[in-house]
């Protein structure tokens, strides 16, 4: 299949001196057109931090991202850029915010696409997403009118509204109960139809049994790893799952 997204030896170390921490250590993937990758990981394990290197989000300390075979541009603008086109973002936090209203929010990350679709075009495609996540009733009511499923539904709208070719949702599960967390869940395999490649971090099984692929994170290094040259294998905690 082919590699859309690539972190090749990537690195991230916060703060120096005692108090530093490498969050991410190492660690090479791939992530395929049309599959859907789960992030497995404790707490702290360094998943949220992942997700912002591979996402252009932040800067590795050490290693490269490369996106459909090149490496990330390496200027802020360049990354911005980069950042708008190919990523779809559903953070763990929802990031709503609260006194816009559902369409405002869904709007943002057109309003930053280069070159910026007209206000029509903005108005169809904000449609579109919501009537994907069932949410078109929605488009004028504010996010505190709404239950926790569906401020995440507005969140997954938001992150699809620019046909992403990458979706990278961090715990989009976590603060929900079992009913919508299935749900919520169908709804992001749903991209993997349109040809995205998904990464979903997470640390509930029920969500990781229905990727195609899972890819284990323990104090920043990942267990299994695709990428021969830099395996790091450690058979117990593999047999423990
Ligand atoms: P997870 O998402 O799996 O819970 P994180 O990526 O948030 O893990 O965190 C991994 C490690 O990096 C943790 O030890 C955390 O405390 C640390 N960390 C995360 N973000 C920062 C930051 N901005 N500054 C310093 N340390 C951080
Ligand atoms: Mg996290």
């Amino acid at each position: 299949m082919k590699t859309i997204l690539e972190a090749r030896n990537v690195s991230k170390i916060y703060g120096s001196g005692r108090t530093q921490v490498t969050a991410v250590h190492n660690v090479s993937l791939r992530l395929s057109a049309g599959e859907c990758v789960v992030l497995m990981g404790a707490s702290g394990s360094g998943k949220s931090t992942l997700l912002s290197l591979l996402g252009l989000i932040s800067r590795p300390t050490e290693g490269h991202i490369l996106i459909q075979g090149k490496n990330a541009a390496e200027n802020e603008r360049g990354r911005a850029r980069l950042r708008n086109a190919f990523f779809g973002y559903v953070h763990q936090e929802y990031a709503i915010i609260e006194n816009e209203t559902v369409e405002a929010n869904v709007m943002i990350p057109l309003q930053y696409a280069r070159p910026r679709p007209g206000r029509q075009e903005r108005q169809a495609r904000i449609r579109q997403a919501l009537e994907q996540v069932g949410l078109d009733w929605a488009l004028k009511k504010k996010p505190s009118e709404l239950s926790g499923g569906e401020r995440q539904r507005v969140a997954i709208a938001r992150a699809l509204v620019n046909d992403p070719v990458v979706v990278l949702a961090d715990e989009p599960t976590a603060a929900l109960d079992s009913e919508t967390a299935h749900a919520v869940m169908t709804l992001i395999l749903s991209l993997k139809e349109k040809g995205a490649a998904v990464l979903v971090a997470t640390h509930d099984d029920r969500v990781a049994k229905r990727g195609d692929r899972i890819l284990r994170i323990n104090d920043g290094r990942l267990i299994t790893s695709e990428i021969g040259s830099d395996y790091h294998f450690h058979k117990d905690i593999i047999d423990d799952n």
